[in-house]
């Protein structure tokens, strides 16, 4: 089937941009750490708005330089633990 404009002459078809990359998560960067997770990571932080919201400290840092407000930047407290793990919190902050 041809693409023809408004004046009924054929048109090139231009496949449409790609998305933009997503952000690698910390883990896709620097490994995992087998049974740690960022819920008891020191850079891990929440801050309770409706409900709790956590954060990784690096992870903003690396990849958020313009601030990380948006839910793209939320971690989970259950995810497998980075390579960039360190000991040292309960999951709140
Ligand atoms: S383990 Fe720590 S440094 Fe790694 S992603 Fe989780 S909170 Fe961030």
């Amino acid at each position: 089937m041809k693409n023809l404009d408004f004046f009924g002459n054929e048109v090139e078809v231009v496949d449409p941009p790609k998305g933009r990359k997503k952000t690698p998560k910390m883990q896709e960067m620097f490994g995992t750490v087998p049974g740690r997770t960022c819920g008891e990571c020191a850079h891990c932080y929440g801050f309770e708005a409706n409900r709790v919201w956590y954060k990784c400290e690096l992870w903003l840092k690396l990849c958020f330089p313009h601030g990380g407000h948006s839910k793209a930047s939320d971690i989970r407290l259950k995810w497998q633990a980075c390579g960039k793990f360190e000991e040292g919190s309960d999951g709140d902050g």
